[in-house]
């Protein structure tokens, strides 16, 4: 699935730049021109990433980014600065606040993506498109396809979201909040039970080829996929 990535910069010209090289990326765009609204977008949905610029009017790029990693919904959201500022104990600053990566301006939208590329990568596996190989299930992304290495497995699309990311965050326990952030993109307007329902349906689509034990309920918190 495309990667949700908010872009908070307040010059409307390296905003639609921005934006217009992240749409031909594939990606999913949503824009803000200060920490405050960012805060609210962050609120209502969590994206897959930030890309946050350093000076913005009222609070500062980088005094959002600590906020961001001081609480626990989005301390793993991952975050890429950008400023203008090239001086090394800057770039020191936002790599000790818990950036994920540190991009200059002027930048080339090459080099942007690039950098968002490597860091969904490592922290945001699911909205890549590698094929993931776990406990005997090969999802493919790209193709949409689920097999066994024998059958193909059927999914409806949020099951298909629901197995991607389990598959990729695996032997982890995620509560229904935290996966209805990261497969709904929404812990505010979609009912909790509403994630039962879809891991019910994704258990017994497996139940064919006899994976539906590797989506374990762990009582009083949520769900796991375990191949061990
Ligand atoms: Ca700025």
């Amino acid at each position: 699935m495309p990667a949700t990535i908010l872009v908070v910069e307040d010059e409307p010209a390296i905003q639609a730049l921005i934006e217009v090289n992240l749409r031909r990326a594939g990606h999913e765009v949503i824009l803000a021109a200060d920490a405050e609204s960012a805060r609210r977008q962050v609120q209502a949905a969590l994206p897959d990433m930030v890309l946050l610029d350093w000076m913005l009017p009222g609070m500062s790029g980088i005094d959002f980014a600590r906020q961001l990693r001081g609480d626990s919904r989005t301390r793993q959201l991952p975050i890429i600065m950008l400023t203008a500022r090239a001086e090394e104990r800057d770039k020191i600053e936002g790599l000790e606040i818990g950036a994920d990566d540190y991009v200059t301006k002027p930048f080339s939208p090459r080099e942007l993506t690039a950098r968002i590329k490597a860091v969904l990568r490592r922290h945001a596996p699911q909205s890549t498109e590698d094929a993931v190989e776990l406990g005997g299930l090969r999802l493919d992304p790209v193709t949409h396809r689920i097999t066994d290495g024998r059958d193909e497995i059927s999914l409806g699309p949020t099951e298909f979201r629901l197995l991607h990311f389990l598959m990729t965050h695996p032997e982890r326990v995620h509560s229904r909040s935290q996966l209805l952030d990261q497969v709904w993109g929404d812990h505010v307007f979609v009912e909790e039970r509403t994630v039962d329902v879809h891991i019910r349906r994704l258990r017994a689509a497996l139940e064919a080829t006899h994976h539906d034990g590797l989506i374990q309920t762990v009582r009083g918190s949520g769900y796991r996929f375990s191949a061990a």
